[in-house]
């Protein structure tokens, strides 16, 4: 029996589940807000791990494409004080494929692919337990019916208050995200500072870390702890005023390391966390993936995590229990588990990365990076 299902977001999460489910020729309704796939800049780069991102990606017949898109390159990682001195360069071997770089952007077109999404389908609510089943609500007045709503519609999803009221709490931590263009052409001198990968620099309660996309871009985020009005006489729409704030925050870091906030605009992106357990009782025909279930300090598993249920959701309703509801139950009890695992380490390594004690984040990185 082909059920009616339908997944709210397409993100990493939602595209990777309707993706698998595709592979299995299960049909499945995509809703998603944005009008059209490059209607907002995509985001910086994702490293996909080997037993997360890629084992979804495989599960989607996709990692060979994945492959020959990636940049095991920018797995490189470089630290350094807030002097300028190295203290850290690693680099991985050629045939390193652990931990490997994709755009977002090239990342979303690659699950893309054949879908057929209905964009600019926003989701305000859904009623789960009406006679026809889950009752979705569209922004534009529209409402549909479906006997399963899979909600990875991110960070403030609509769908969550389906089944639990917990919302995000702030950590503590504000990101300010910056970037830089034709960095090898335009800015040689940062391009070396980078290297192929990623740069961090950390300081007390601060850090700033540069990551290499493709074709020369780069990304740049200023962390540091803040409470949430810091910015309250900024006007976060003037660059100037912003990299001025900055500089002061960042007062007597080295020239070169702060040349990496030289880009023309800048994103406040204040981090918010879900609890680091999050359960909750299952309700018949809604469930969630990825930022909408467990939203967590972005320390690079975040992505992963999202397309491996997304993975493994669609491979349990086409090949699971001819029962939806016992595949659905059987999947949550797993995510939550591992979720919970890895929501207990970022939010750990959050404290240590941007720390009073800056040697707590070089002994993390130490810690998690291959030597
Ligand atoms: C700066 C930064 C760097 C990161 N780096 C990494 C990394 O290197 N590796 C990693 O694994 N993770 C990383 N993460 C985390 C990662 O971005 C997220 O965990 C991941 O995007 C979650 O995927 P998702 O599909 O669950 O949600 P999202 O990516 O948030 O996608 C949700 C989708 O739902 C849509 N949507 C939202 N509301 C509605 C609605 N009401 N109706 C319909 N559609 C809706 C949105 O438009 C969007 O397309 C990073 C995060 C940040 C902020």
């Amino acid at each position: 029996m082909r059920h009616r299902i339908a997944v709210v977001g397409g993100g990493p999460a939602g595209l990777t589940f309707a993706r698998v489910l595709h592979r299995h020729d299960h049909p499945v309704t995509i809703l998603e807000r944005d009008p059209a796939p490059d209607a907002r800049p995509p985001g910086g780069t994702l490293d996909l791990h080997e037993g997360l991102g890629q084992l979804a990606l495989e599960k989607a017949g996709l990692l060979a494409e994945f492959q020959a898109l990636s940049r095991p390159e920018g797995q490189a990682m470089r630290i350094l004080d807030t002097a300028g001195t190295v203290l850290r360069d690693w680099r991985p071997d050629p045939d390193d494929r652990a931990n490997p770089e994709i755009d977002r952007g090239q990342l979303r077109d690659l699950l893309l692919g054949p879908l057929d999404v209905r964009w600019g389908r926003g989701v305000t609510k859904v009623v789960p337990g009406t006679r026809d089943g889950v009752l979705v609500y569209f922004a534009d007045g529209g409402q549909e019916t479906f006997d399963l709503v899979v909600g990875a519609d991110g960070a403030w999803s609509r769908i969550r208050p389906a089944v639990s009221s917990v919302t995000p709490h702030y950590t503590g931590v504000t990101a300010m995200e910056t970037s830089l263009d034709d960095v090898d052409a335009r800015h040689p001198h940062l391009a070396r500072l980078i290297g192929d990968g990623s740069l961090a620099v950390y300081g007390m309660n601060r850090s700033l870390v540069a990551q290499r996309n493709s074709g020369g871009h780069v990304k740049v985020y200023a962390r540091f702890r803040a409470p949430l009005d810091w910015h309250t006489n900024l006007d976060l729409a003037d660059a100037e005023a912003v990299r001025s704030s900055l500089l002061a925050l960042y007062d007597g870091w080295a020239a070169p390391v702060l040349d990496l906030l030289h880009g023309t605009a800048f994103v406040h992106r204040p981090l918010y966390v879900l609890p680091v357990t999050h359960t909750w009782t299952h309700v018949f025909g809604v469930t969630l993936l990825g930022d909408a279930a467990h939203l967590m300090p972005p320390l690079g598993v975040g992505a992963n995590l999202a397309m491996l249920e997304g993975a493994e959701l669609a491979e349990t309703i086409a090949t699971g229990p001819e029962d939806l509801d016992k595949a659905v139950r059987a999947f949550e009890e797993q995510m939550w588990v591992r979720a919970g695992r890895w929501a207990k380490i970022t939010t750990a390594g959050l404290e240590r990365l941007v720390s009073p004690d800056p040697a707590e984040a070089l002994a993390h990185f130490d810690q998690v990076q291959p030597s």
